[in-house]
């Protein structure tokens, strides 16, 4: 039996899908079926629990019957999703601080296209990302999104570094990432400006979301408290990949797992003191039933 198992304090759903949620929770106890376009959160378990009341997810709009309730998840959608939802009910819960995103990004988009001016909007994000794809949406595909470091002098490569350039991240990013990733905008402005720095010609938004953000910083010092770390996401989290690398660059005996049946007893010590974490998608629920199997190992 381990010394004593921890689960994280910080650890569970954010704000944004613990309201989606409960909203949909409440709507199918008074209706039999509500379908949700892209699932309201990426973990398996959660989402078979949600099944189970009545949710199912779908791929697009043509797959939800003419007049059905569906639900927009945290992550918003572009404005051609409401349009097309045609005479489905929409139970829209995009979460308070993407609608906000979505707002100051087109304020931004009309700045930058003012007279005629040709800035450039970048989205530091995932390609193919929904909350990506609604921020896009806002702006009518018109902004540049970078994916990482790496790619961003292909991804600028027509933009003009003279004019202009405002900047957004994707809630869920890194904040580390993002302020690598700004300053190597700034850097390359100031290159196309003959050593000039762009002042304020470069305006950088900070989005990436509190509650993130605090996860970003508070989850090492939890994995370094521990002797071995239970890390818990469904596959499909991307959240939950960045989290769990950080884990273990901190605490090499880190284990992701989707549920107790993927533990081995065999990675920890009778006197190993265990920490539980898990991604922004992963609930609170399993997070206990996870502790609760490693107590009894
Ligand atoms: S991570 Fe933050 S912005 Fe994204 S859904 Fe959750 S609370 Fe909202």
């Amino acid at each position: 039996m381990p010394r004593g198992v921890e689960i994280d304090p910080q650890a569970g759903f954010c704000g944004g899908v613990i309201r989606a949620i409960s909203r949909a929770e409440a709507f199918l106890e008074a209706s039999p079926r509500l379908f949700s376009l892209g699932a309201i959160v990426h973990n398996e378990a959660e989402l078979e629990r949600l099944a189970g009341k009545g949710l199912t997810s779908v791929d697009s709009l043509q797959d939800v019957p003419e007049g059905a309730p569906v639900l927009i998840r945290a992550h918003g959608e572009p404005p051609e999703t409401y349009a097309a939802a045609g005479s489905r009910e929409i139970i829209d819960c995009t979460c308070p601080v993407v609608l906000q995103l979505q707002q100051s990004i087109r304020l931004a988009h009309a700045r930058l296209r003012e007279d005629g001016r040709h800035g450039t909007l970048v989205i530091f994000g995932k390609i193919g990302h929904a909350e990506v794809l609604g921020l896009l949406g806002q702006v009518g595909g018109d902004a540049v999104v970078v994916e990482d470091l790496a790619s961003l002098p292909e991804a600028l490569k027509d933009a003009d570094m003279r004019d202009r350039v405002e900047v957004f991240s994707q809630t869920t990013k890194s904040p580390a990432a993002y302020r690598a990733l700004c300053d190597a905008i700034a850097a390359a402005m100031k290159e196309a400006r003959g050593g000039v720095p762009p002042g304020r010609d470069l305006a950088v938004h900070e989005t990436v979301c509190r509650q993130v953000a605090s996860r970003y910083s508070s989850l090492g010092k939890f994995a370094l408290s521990h002797d071995a770390v239970v890390f818990v996401s469904g596959t499909s989290s991307s959240n939950g990949r960045v989290l769990f690398e950080l884990c273990r660059n901190v605490n090499p005996r880190t284990h992701r797992i989707g549920s107790s049946a993927d533990i081995d007893p065999s990675w920890f010590r009778p006197d190993d003191s265990i920490g539980v974490s898990g991604a922004t998608s992963t609930p609170k629920w399993l997070l206990e039933e996870v502790a609760g199997y490693l107590k009894g190992i």
